[in-house]
């Protein structure tokens, strides 16, 4: 379809949605940008982009300004949680090419935020959408406090608790997994010297597990921390817990962790949800991107690497399509069986972190110890290897 002045209302301006904006607006197209947030905020937390989500970047114009701000770390080391290692994959023997990157969330939002600023999207902040139905050929959006719009094509990027998936897409109810996460950054000049190396860390133990890594040039610790329990947390960015919580959890775990814990002032901690896959992504002129159509669990961090490739995925296949109904259909046949299985393998790997019974956890861990960096690696070709924008 003809790009050129085609106009595109997006919500929410996430990862996923800043980079539809983005890739929408390098076609030609007019994009309305609404989000509940006053201003672009700074989420205290760190982002993992793996090669697959770097190639999206690269092809969105940003490698260079996103590099800049980029951590690379050498290697990921799992460890018990005692701190023995139990095997070391190379990371970024290939930076060149397709680099692991690691950024403080609000540095990559930036990055986005800038280019969509410059491609001319309009910004609606303090806009929170209420509730969205099919009008027509189009969508209502409604907001708290202002007035609603009609549009001609709806791209909801809303996050986990979309509305506009609620509204029009239902679904089935999401599940506790069961498992909590925490998230904090502390700043290293608060720890011993020399304590976190240039690597991402899991510490591995019964029922738990614990992920470190170093943002800006090393200045900040970034870590996430899951444990099992019963009782249940809800899914959001901003609720706040006591770092007491978390050093109980982990209390007599490996020094690192321990000096770690013991310098975090603020954490937040996040339910983990299993969301089924919905059957329909999009419905006429509107669909749903990232985190608001396929929530998945962060063990294999592809949250938001996801929304970058639907983002890349959705503005080409719109741009080689007749008319917008088929160009989102096309984007949501492209794309489900991928986040779908991206979405299973997420799940299957907590299983693999917490193993709870010793000897079992003994004998995975041998395995582990046992095979080599690239033969581990290898395993997740099928997705760090895959470059959206080259299919
Ligand atoms: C602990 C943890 C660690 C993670 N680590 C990684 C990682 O390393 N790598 C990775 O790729 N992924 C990771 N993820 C997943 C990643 O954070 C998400 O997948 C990603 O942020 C989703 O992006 P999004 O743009 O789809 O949604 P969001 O980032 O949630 O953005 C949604 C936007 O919509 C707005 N919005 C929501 N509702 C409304 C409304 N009613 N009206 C108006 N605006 C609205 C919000 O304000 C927000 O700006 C992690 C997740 C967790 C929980």
């Amino acid at each position: 379809m003809e790009m050129n002045g085609a106009e595109f209302s997006i919500i929410g301006a996430g990862i996923g949605g800043l980079a539809a904006a983005i890739a929408l607006s390098r076609k030609g197209a007019k994009i309305t940008l609404y989000d509940q947030a006053k201003a672009l905020g700074e989420v205290g937390a760190g982002l993992q982009i793996s090669p697959n989500g770097v190639a999206v970047l690269d092809a969105l114009g940003l490698k260079d300004k996103a590099a800049a701000l980029a951590n690379t770390p050498d290697a990921i080391v799992l460890r018990d949680y005692k701190g023995a290692k139990v095997t070391r994959l190379n990371l970024n023997d290939k930076a060149d090419e397709s680099p692991y990157w690691q950024f403080h969330r609000a540095d990559l939002l930036a990055v986005l935020a800038g280019a969509a600023r410059k491609a001319g999207v309009r910004f609606c902040f303090d806009h929170k959408v209420t509730n969205v139905a099919r009008n027509g050929a189009g969508a209502l959006i409604e907001f708290s406090e202002q007035e609603s719009v009609l549009v001609d094509c709806l791209i909801a990027a809303d996050g986990v608790r979309s509305v506009t998936r609620a509204a029009i897409f239902a679904g089935e109810a999401a599940e506790f997994t069961g498992q909590v996460a925490w998230r904090g950054l502390v700043p290293t000049d608060r720890l011993p010297d020399g304590l976190f190396a240039n690597e991402t860390q899991v510490f591995m133990g019964k029922g738990r597990h614990l992920v470190t890594y170093p943002l800006r040039g090393g200045s900040v610790i970034n870590f996430v921390a899951v444990e099992e329990r019963q009782n249940w947390a809800s899914e959001g960015w901003n609720i706040p817990d006591s770092p007491e919580n978390l050093r109980n959890a982990f209390s007599g775990w490996a020094a690192p962790v321990e000096h770690l814990l013991a310098a975090v002032d603020h954490t937040f901690l996040w339910g983990l949800f299993n969301h089924p896959p919905l059957a329909r992504w999009s419905d006429g002129q509107v669909a749903l991107l990232g985190d608001s159509c396929h929530p998945m669990l962060p063990y294999l961090a592809q949250g938001a690497v996801m929304g970058l490739e639907d983002a890349w995925v959705l503005a080409d296949a719109l741009e080689k399509s007749d008319d917008i109904p088929a160009g989102l259909r096309d984007y949501e046949n492209r794309r489900k069986s991928r986040a779908t299985r991206v979405q299973n393998a997420a799940k299957r790997n907590a299983w693999g972190y917490h193993l709870r019974t010793p000897g079992f956890r003994g004998m995975a861990h041998t395995i582990l110890r046992n095979s080599s960096s690239d033969r581990l690696l290898a395993r997740y070709d099928w997705l760090y290897k895959h470059d959206v924008t080259k299919t």
